[in-house]
């Protein structure tokens, strides 16, 4: 797959992403996308994936390329 991205050093898959957003294992995961946002933490690119922690969630999960800041679209 292409769709892989550095993050933080380390080349991350969709699903591999997701699951450092998640702390979890996930089910699946969408390609990885530029989000709009710059990170709150540090200015840098922040990329986003859509994934699904369970067969019954669907979550948008934020992640920095360059810091430890993440955050989903979970209220
Ligand atoms: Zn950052």
């Amino acid at each position: 797959m292409s769709d892989n991205r550095v993050v933080q050093g380390r080349m991350q898959t969709p699903e591999s992403l997701a699951e450092l957003i998640e702390g979890d294992g996930v089910m699946d995961a969408e390609p990885i996308e530029d989000a709009d946002d710059d990170c709150p933490e540090c200015g840098e690119n922040v990329i986003s994936v859509g994934y699904m922690p369970s067969a019954l969630e669907f979550v948008t999960g934020y992640k920095c390329q360059e810091c430890d800041w993440s955050d989903t679209d979970r209220d």
